[in-house]
């Protein structure tokens, strides 16, 4: 993949949680991975927005709650790879807690996922042509881990916004966005609601 080549991110989110879709050329990687029991609108909403499924080289979830994570595996099982970060293997088991019979949630099995420590993760990335790297950015959740593109744009999942940091985990949310700032975050893709351009205050 030459350098050159542009990227594209769109977003194929449900209700009020986006789910966002980084493409260079025919590599693509979806960070957030659709509510449990909703396949069906993940397949309608990549479909409209041109992603074929068999193009997604990983799915990565910024952390794992049920509007984050609710379809991994179910997405592994039509064979995109989960890439998982050391700080989440702990918490996937969990995740099930959260979700009552009626959600249809299918468990994410710890077999098959593709683990990788944050120093490998730009390697990782530049195999299927991103350049940029994966930080551990607690606060929100222990497991809480942002992608950061060498251009800037950041997926940050449900990090805190700086002005709403109270409370017991403030500081790991400042300590987040100071090091997302320190390797060149500019423009926010949260979890839920529009991007934003970083806090000059982080
Ligand atoms: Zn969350």
């Amino acid at each position: 993949m030459p350098d050159s080549t542009p990227l594209t991110i769109v977003n194929v989110g449900f209700r009020s949680t986006n789910y966002w879709v980084i493409s260079a050329g025919p590599a693509r990687m979806i960070v957030d991975l659709g509510y449990p029991g909703t396949l069906g609108i993940m397949h309608a909403n990549l479909k409209r927005m041109g992603v074929p499924l068999k193009e997604l080289r990983y799915a990565l979830a910024t952390h794992y709650h049920i509007d984050h994570a609710g379809l991994a595996q179910e997405l592994k099982h039509l064979g995109v790879p989960l890439l998982v970060l050391e700080t989440q293997v702990e918490w996937i088991p969990l995740m099930k807690r959260w979700t009552k019979p009626q959600d249809n949630y299918t468990d994410i099995s710890l077999d098959g996922n593709v683990n990788i420590s944050f120093a490998e993760s730009r390697a990782r990335l530049k195999q299927i042509g991103l350049a940029g790297e994966i930080l551990p950015t607690p606060g929100h959740s222990d497991d809480s881990v942002s992608l950061l593109l060498d251009d800037g744009s950041v997926f940050t999942g449900d990090l805190t916004p700086l002005i709403y940091a109270d409370g017991g985990y403030a500081e790991a949310v400042k300590a987040s966005w100071r090091l997302l700032r320190e390797h060149g975050a500019k423009l926010v893709y949260p979890g839920h609601g529009p991007i934003y351009p970083m806090d000059p205050d982080a």
